[in-house]
């Protein structure tokens, strides 16, 4: 859907074109740039996202002269895979090195038949959520698209999917690792529409989902090039207590964002479509029952449905866990108001790999994180970023 058509260099010491980026306009782009025909650029895709291969000699079906052409224009790199861990409950995490050296988390999460990737869209975030690890990191950069998707690349190849009649495992993807995934949009959107593509990863459109915290002028163009989920993260029933939680509530709040978020959902041709609402309860401050009823009210003409996720603490962080009890009731009453609720269970514990467990290095240019670890009683090393 995207009709972004230049085509990007990622690789700064070698100046070659990475393939592995590239949505299909720009792989067709690339292919009439060398003269050739643009079904080159199907037979390219299934190549690097079906195959997994990495090295044009193995494209069989393209001719000797061409794979050199290939080799001196051109590449597929994917980011380093640091180190592999799986849990105990099937959950896998990667720790990925992306150039310059920065270190981000890919989780894989199985669940019956569906696997879940949970991909991350930038080295850090700027938008300094009060309870988000990512935020408390500060930002980096924005990751490619190649270094988006290779995270799919990269857990497709360590399943065996890529092989000859290999377990399809990552059935679906959300972006929601680090990052806010619409400051990042051309990359964001050419990863997603990868991940969607029948000659790439072919995974449903009802089975990639954006999460977003609520840049309202982004969202309002995504419908133009993507028809993935959308989720937002909404942490708050109103917008004073919206603003402590989300800080870019002050720039956009509530009621635009649910009017943007609204007008993706309609723009999209299939109806049925819900906007997933994220809501991270923390013990006594957002998880009383008058703001389950507030936020009962508040979505009662959006067509959503509501993830509650228990708050992971991690250290340098006041907040607490909600109680049991707490989430009970709060999701009890969304229950008792027609809502369909859902709480999200901590997964991969023993790997460190729930969300706000994530451990990762940034190279922090905003410095935040300094400041952050300054302003704590003990300071802490570096260490967690993503979910
Ligand atoms: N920036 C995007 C996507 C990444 S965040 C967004 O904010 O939507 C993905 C989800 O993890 C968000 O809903 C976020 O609120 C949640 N999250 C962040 N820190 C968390 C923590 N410590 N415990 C539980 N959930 C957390
Ligand atoms: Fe960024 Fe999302 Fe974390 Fe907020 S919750 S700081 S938007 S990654």
């Amino acid at each position: 859907m995207s009709d972004i058509t230049a085509i990007e260099v990622t690789t700064a010491d070698t100046h070659k074109v990475n393939l592995l980026g590239l949505s299909e306009a720009k792989l067709v782009a690339f292919f009439e740039s060398l003269g050739e025909k643009r079904f080159r650029a199907a037979q390219v895709l299934k190549w690097i996202h079906q195959l997994g291969v990495d090295n044009f000699d193995d494209m069989t079906n393209i001719s000797k002269a061409l794979r050199e052409q290939l080799k001196a224009r051109a590449e597929i790199v994917a980011p380093e895979v640091l180190q592999q861990m799986d849990s105990a409950d099937g959950t896998r995490k990667f720790l990925i090195r992306v150039a310059g050296g920065d270190v981000v988390e890919t989780v894989f999460i199985p669940e019956g038949e569906r696997g879940t990737l949970c991909v991350s869209s930038q080295i850090g975030c700027s938008l300094d959520c009060s309870f988000c690890a990512t935020g408390k990191q500060g930002f980096n950069r924005d990751l490619t698209a190649a270094e988006i998707i290779g995270q799919v690349w990269i857990a497709a190849k360590s399943f065996g999917q890529c092989v000859p009649g290999g377990a399809r495992k990552v059935t679906n993807v959300v972006l929601m690792g680090m990052g806010e995934p619409l400051l990042n949009f051309d990359n964001v959107v050419d990863a997603m529409n990868l991940m969607m593509h029948d000659n790439a990863y072919g995974i449903s459109k009802r089975r990639v989902t954006l999460s977003t915290s609520g840049v309202v002028p982004a969202l309002d163009r995504l419908s133009q090039y993507t028809d993935a989920c959308l989720a937002i993260s909404l942490h708050a029933p109103n917008d004073a207590l919206r603003n402590e939680l989300v800080p870019i509530n002050k720039k956009y709040p509530i009621a635009m964002l649910l009017d943007s978020a609204k007008r993706y959902i309609a723009a999209l041709p299939d109806t049925h479509r819900k906007i997933t609402i994220e809501y991270t309860l923390i013990d006594q401050v957002n998880d009383r029952p008058e703001h389950a009823r507030q936020l009962a009210e508040l979505l009662r003409d959006v067509p959503v449905k509501i993830n509650l996720i228990p708050f992971n603490p991690f250290k340098l962080s006041n907040y607490k866990q909600v109680s049991n009890n707490a989430l009970r009731r709060f999701q009890d009453i969304l229950m008792q108001e027609g809502y369909i609720t859902t709480v999200r269970t901590t997964r991969g514990d023993d790997i460190d790999a729930a969300c706000g467990q994530l451990a990762g290095q940034v190279n922090d240019l905003t410095r935040r994180a300094e400041r952050y670890r300054r302003q704590a009683l003990e300071p802490q090393p570096i260490r967690i970023v993503g979910h």
